[in-house]
């Protein structure tokens, strides 16, 4: 049994702060399903797993670069983007016969063969462009197989160049396609992230606190906070003394930074799993982080601080700590969800690698 602090938050947050008696919480089994893996422990900042999926990936975009003269890390956002927003159980994709795809592009039905074809299955060449499909062969075996990997990322780039080379050409064609702006500024981010970090595991992580601080968290999830009105925790908060440091706990791209009455001096990062990261109650950012800016898993953003729950400034309202959430975009909608077993992930690998 232990003494820990808890409070009470959400995104537009503030905590409520409790002091209870718990026992220790046991370890509970991550809730994401990884990509890939044959864990091979690394250092903070790199991956976790085998990259031979990313490797295989990777020569797909580059074969797919070669032949159309997009750069690869277009390819490899909106990839990755379709990948955030067709969340896929194993067993699903086993059903469809998908497990072993590379690509996670998926063309609507009508896009690929042409939306007055009556065979919406059309693999045909000639039928697909007189239909006005999209469609296109690339493996050369003479079919237009939105289930082949090669024909499916050909296809997309093809239509991504098809009104120019500049990146603004790109970005009309994907709001075309997408139809909404939001996926056009995620697969923008996600073009940074990869045009700067190269071919990224986009499962690495780390701790959001040094592992060697000391510090205490518990899982709050959805308890009841009271500044500001009713609502409920959606994060964990983690107590640690003033000045400890926050760390990035992925490859990604500041989004939010400034004050808010709830969350005091908080910062938001987007991640190429399409999460987004809000790290609240900070006693400062650190001073070369602007929005915009990339980050590596384990790099320092802010410090711990009690900064929140009134006007620019206020603080010391409640114990220093890290309030930490995590958002997930599908694409159509934006949901909070338990932080607590990733922390614990988290926390486990990062002692791992340090032995
Ligand atoms: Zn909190």
């Amino acid at each position: 049994m232990k003494i820990s602090f808890s409070s009470l938050c959400n995104k537009t947050i503030g905590c409520l702060i409790i002091v209870s008696l718990t026992v220790a919480s046991p370890i509970v089994e991550p809730v994401i399903t990884k990509a890939q893996t044959t864990a091979t422990p690394e250092k903070p900042g790199t991956a976790q797993t085998s990259l031979s999926i990313y490797e295989m990936r990777r020569e797909l975009y580059e074969k797919v670069s070669i032949q159309t003269q997009i750069p690869w890390y277009w390819l490899a956002a909106v990839d990755q983007y379709e990948r955030t927003i067709t969340p896929r159980s194993r067993k699903k994709a086993k059903k469809d016969n998908q497990v072993d795809r590379l690509t996670s592009i998926r063309f609507k039905e009508g896009i690929w063969s042409g939306p007055i074809n009556p065979d919406p299955a059309d693999k045909n060449l000639a039928t697909i462009a007189l239909f006005g499909g999209i469609g296109k062969d690339a493996s050369a075996d003479g079919a237009a197989d939105p289930a082949d990997d090669h024909d499916a990322m050909f296809t997309m780039a093809s239509y991504l160049i098809s009104l120019g080379y500049e990146e603004e050409d790109f970005q009309i064609a994907l709001w075309r396609y997408y139809q909404t702006d939001s996926a056009v500024k995620r697969i923008r981010q996600f073009v940074k992230i990869y045009k700067t970090f190269g071919h990224i595991d986009p499962t690495a992580s780390a701790f959001p606190l040094p592992i060697n601080s000391i510090y205490t968290y518990r899982d709050t999830w959805g308890d009841r906070r009271g500044w500001g009105g009713l609502r409920t925790h959606e994060g964990t908060d983690l107590f640690a003394s003033y000045g400890v440091p926050v760390r990035s706990v992925c490859y990604g791209i500041i989004e939010t930074k400034g004050w808010n009455p709830y969350g005091g001096w908080r910062i938001g990062i987007r991640d190429l799993n399409n999460r987004y990261h809000y790290y609240a109650h900070l006693q400062g950012y650190e001073k070369k982080i602007e929005i915009g800016d990339l980050v590596t898993p384990g790099q320092v953003i802010g410090w711990v601080g009690s900064s929140g729950y009134g006007p620019p400034g206020t603080q010391g309202r409640f114990p220093p700590h890290l309030h930490y959430g995590i958002y997930r975009d599908t694409g159509t909608t934006e949901w909070a969800f338990n932080p607590y077993p990733l922390l614990q992930q988290w926390e486990k690998a990062e002692r791992r690698r340090s032995k």
